[in-house]
């Protein structure tokens, strides 16, 4: 759903230029020093891009989702980095307050949120619960007015930076399942809590994960989401539902991006006396290119706009999450091969983008896993 097209387009250009004039000019300098430079987070601040999707209540921008996958299409055309730093606001981090929070959660954290003051984690993985996330082990244990903390959580995205921490704990130890799970709120700097090193990631340098640890950590009973147990795993699977389409979209933007540089190299780069681009085979790389990014596009939009519509867009997200992330690994994988040699070397971007990409097959739910959701939601549906 677009709610006005005019600002919404003014919203769309500045993206589009300061991707363009501040991003694409400083994607080297992130890749090699690992740091995104403070002056462009002031300007991704300044810009809004924290809030995006945050209500307008709490000082956000309120994007619908048909409005937030049209300006992920353009974040996403450079490195998936700076995406990733607003990415957990918006996002994963954001959104558990915004679905289930209560109106005291949402007062206190949102506005902070929304301006990028706060960064957000949201911390579901653990070292022996990955695709199995509902087997998490992690407890939290009431203790008069306060829970107490224990567990160790994996490759949390933000961590080092976060501000807040969305924690999925088991509260109560009688239910195995996703029944006895529950989303906590826990701050930076509470006794208890501490962080792992840096992971060296194979790409996306810049963007930060590290395990974050929980050892006898006492957070308020104010903190669990929503305000009441047991509804931690559904609060966690309906974020999902949202950050699988963004995901999504982001996909569609990479793939855009080393699409056009790959297009660019075939057009000035010459052998057997004429530009590679005019060989067929490698013509037929760009054209299943296009053709399936117009397709990947098409499908984000589509379910975008059912969700806007308050669709249940579960299998739709799944579809869109496996089909734009494989169909973004074949991009990247056709834009080194039309690089040649040029492509595994650093000196152009899809050398970087190849390894950037490989993540979006894996986190927020592996490929096997969509596959499961779309399969099982199908037999649900034919059982009804
Ligand atoms: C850079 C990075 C950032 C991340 N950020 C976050 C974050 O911010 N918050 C967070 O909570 N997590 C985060 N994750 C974790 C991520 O979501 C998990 O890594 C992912 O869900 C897979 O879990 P796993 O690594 O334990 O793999 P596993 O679950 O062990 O899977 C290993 C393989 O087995 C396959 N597999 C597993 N179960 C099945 C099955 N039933 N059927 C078929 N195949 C199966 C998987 O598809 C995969 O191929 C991040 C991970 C990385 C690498």
């Amino acid at each position: 759903m677009i709610r006005d097209q005019e600002t919404l387009s003014i919203l769309l250009d500045s993206l589009s230029r300061f991707v363009r004039e501040r991003l694409m000019p400083a994607e080297n300098e992130v890749a090699e020093t690992d740091e995104i430079p403070a002056a462009i987070v002031s300007e991704m601040r300044e810009l809004g891009l924290f809030g995006l999707s945050i209500p307008e209540e709490y000082g956000g921008l309120g994007l619908t989702m048909e409005e937030e996958v049209l300006a992920a299409f353009e974040i996403a055309r450079t490195s998936p980095a700076f995406r990733s730093l607003i990415g957990t606001n918006n996002g994963i981090g954001s959104q558990g307050l915004i679905i289930d929070g209560t109106d005291e959660q949402k007062r206190h954290y949102l506005p902070k949120l929304a301006s990028g003051e706060l960064i957000a984690s949201f911390a579901l993985t653990e070292p022996n619960s990955g695709s199995d996330a509902a087997s998490l082990r992690t407890t939290a244990v009431r203790d008069g007015d306060h829970y107490v903390i224990n567990g160790t959580k994996r490759f949390i995205t933000n961590a080092p930076e976060a501000g807040i921490y969305t924690v999925m704990a088991r509260t109560n130890p009688d239910i195995k399942g996703a029944g006895g799970i529950s989303a906590f709120i826990v701050e930076k700097g509470t006794p208890g809590l501490s962080l792992g090193k840096l992971d060296r990631k194979m790409g996306q340098k810049g963007a930060h994960t590290c395990d974050v640890i929980f050892e006898n950590c006492r957070v308020g009973a104010t903190n669990i989401i929503g305000g009441k147990e047991g509804i931690g795993f559904k609060t966690a699977m309906k974020v999902l539902d949202k950050g699988r389409l963004h995901i999504s979209a982001i996909c569609v933007g990479a793939a855009e991006r080393m699409l056009d540089d790959a297009l660019r190299y075939a057009m000035e780069r010459k052998q057997f006396g004429q530009p590679i681009a005019e060989f067929q085979l490698v013509q037929a790389m760009l054209a299943d290119s296009r053709a399936e990014i117009y397709a990947a596009r098409s499908m984000v939009l589509d379910a975008a706009r059912r969700r806007d519509n308050k669709e249940d867009v579960s299998t739709e997200a799944s579809c869109c999450k496996l089909f734009a992330s494989e169909m973004c690994g074949r991009v990247a994988d056709r834009a080194v091969q039309i690089h040649g040699g040029a492509g595994y070397v650093s000196d152009y971007a899809v050398e970087r983008f190849y390894r950037d990409v490989r993540l979006f097959r894996i986190y927020e739910g592996t490929s096997q896993i969509q596959q499961l959701v779309i399969a099982r939601n199908m037999i649900r549906d034919a059982s009804r």
